[in-house]
């Protein structure tokens, strides 16, 4: 592929160097359906980085949705800048599984802040629907 060929396109902001028109893009904008947890994964680190609330509340376990997420994620969106996305390990979360596991490391920055998100999440496929369920989470700021 050209330089120019290259620029044309935007990445997808969950840093899988793919085209964001064919990785998280149809993903999040429901025209498909994330194939495994780790797609799902980026999928909402994309939606974090996008504003895209919505998504996250309709992908995260309904026994887990609160009442005020809608007002927590808009908080979170606006005054949070994500810069970068790293998979640091999985387990099963595949296409044929119904449970999965992934754990990241996340950037991001704030107004007064730069720190790094790590997480251990858990997912869960229910109706050809993988969601997310809960997670151990750090929080290391700078
Ligand atoms: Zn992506």
């Amino acid at each position: 592929m050209s330089q120019a060929e290259e620029s044309s396109y935007k990445k997808c902001p969950c840093g899988s160097g793919k085209p964001f028109q064919y990785c998280c893009e149809p993903i999040v904008s429901g025209q498909k359906k994330a194939p495994t947890a780790e797609a799902l994964m980026r999928s909402r680190y994309t939606a974090f980085a996008m504003g895209a609330i919505d998504y996250l509340i309709n992908t995260t376990a309904p026994e887990k949705r609160g009442e005020d997420d809608a007002e927590i994620l808009a908080d979170q969106v606006k005054y949070t800048n994500w810069t970068g996305l790293t998979i640091l390990d999985k387990n099963l979360g595949g296409r044929n599984d119904h449970e999965g596991m992934v754990e990241f490391e996340a950037q991001f920055e704030t107004d007064d802040q730069n720190g790094t998100l790590y997480e251990k999440s858990n997912f869960r496929r229910e109706n050809e629907q993988w969601l997310y369920v809960d997670g151990d989470v750090e929080l290391r700021t700078s």
